[in-house]
């Protein structure tokens, strides 16, 4: 496994991958890494010759007063758990080969303009730019998120399209602890009262799964999964929203593929989790 931390020894190793014709998939990572993204890397080193992983806290992805500084970061850790899963390259820069003197960004418009672009403005402005610089950089055949984070899923595959960037963008499942808390790098923010309390996100989920069908107010099934969060006293409640699969803006209604995601803060960690339900016929 080789570890590159300029955009240069980046692009040299690519381009032997590509002179030999070996397909490349690219999991893109902040790093501190768990399951949720093993099963990424998992999943590109099935499907492709060579697997690049890029560890990267995207400074442009943070809002002012977020946790940038704080960020968890081990990477010693990240590189044994890469080896270990066969990644072929790391791509671990600093912010400084990433964005000195940049001025050019990546915007997407409605799709980011609802619930956690809501939340945090700019947010996937920084996202959208980061991984197109990754695209640009790694050139990969095809490139591995969570659905996890299924709003930023969702704009990654309309901007790879918007943007011609011939990448095929494959969604992956939750990756869930245990007692049902997703797993993220920011688990590790909460104490021990919080993190017995953060569970409640899946039993929200678990309980609007019981409940959805075709048809049903979605007013109806928000209050129903909001009662169940209120009855956590460490918890509050920032959204729950039924949003239609594709275009991520509200539906009134279950009809067609919806999405039903939900930001909670547990003490002062802000967690998001989802689920998605298609109704048949
Ligand atoms: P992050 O390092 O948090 O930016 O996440 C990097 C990638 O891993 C993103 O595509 C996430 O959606 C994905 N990911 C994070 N947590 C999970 C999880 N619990 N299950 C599946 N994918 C995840």
């Amino acid at each position: 496994m080789e570890i590159a931390r300029t955009v240069e020894e980046a692009r040299r190793i690519v381009r032997g991958w590509k002179k030999d014709g070996l397909d490349i998939g690219l999991v893109p990572t902040m790093g501190y890494l768990h399951e949720g993204h093993g099963s990424l890397i998992a999943a590109a080193r099935k499907e492709n010759a060579r697997v690049a992983v890029s560890i990267f806290v995207n400074p442009t992805q943070f809002g002012p007063n977020e946790d940038l500084a704080r960020y968890p970061r081990d990477f010693e850790r990240d590189r044994a758990l890469c080896e270990n899963m066969g990644a072929d390259l790391i791509f671990h820069p600093e912010p400084e080969e990433m964005y000195q003197g940049a001025q050019a960004f990546v915007d997407i418009g409605l799709l980011a303009d609802t619930l956690d672009g809501a939340a945090r403005p700019g947010h996937f402005r920084g996202v959208c730019t980061v991984v197109s610089k990754l695209f640009n950089i790694v050139q990969p055949d095809r490139a591995y998120f969570g659905e996890k984070d299924a709003q930023q899923l969702a704009i990654i595959k309309k901007m790879a399209f918007d943007l011609n960037f011939g990448v095929q963008v494959i969604g992956c499942p939750i990756v869930r602890e245990s007692d049902g808390l997703a797993k993220s790098s920011r688990n590790t923010y909460l104490n021990a009262a919080e993190r017995a309390a953060a569970p409640v996100l899946y039993r929200a989920i678990q309980h609007g799964k019981s409940i959805i069908k075709k048809g049903m107010p979605a007013q109806m099934l928000i209050s129903e999964m909001e009662k169940v969060l209120a009855a956590e006293p460490l918890a509050k409640t920032e959204y729950v929203a039924v949003v239609d699969a594709m275009t991520m803006q509200p539906v009134d209604t279950i009809e067609g593929a919806v999405l039903v995601p939900l930001a909670v803060r547990v003490g002062s960690t802000r967690l998001i989790d989802n689920f998605s339900f298609a109704p048949q016929g």
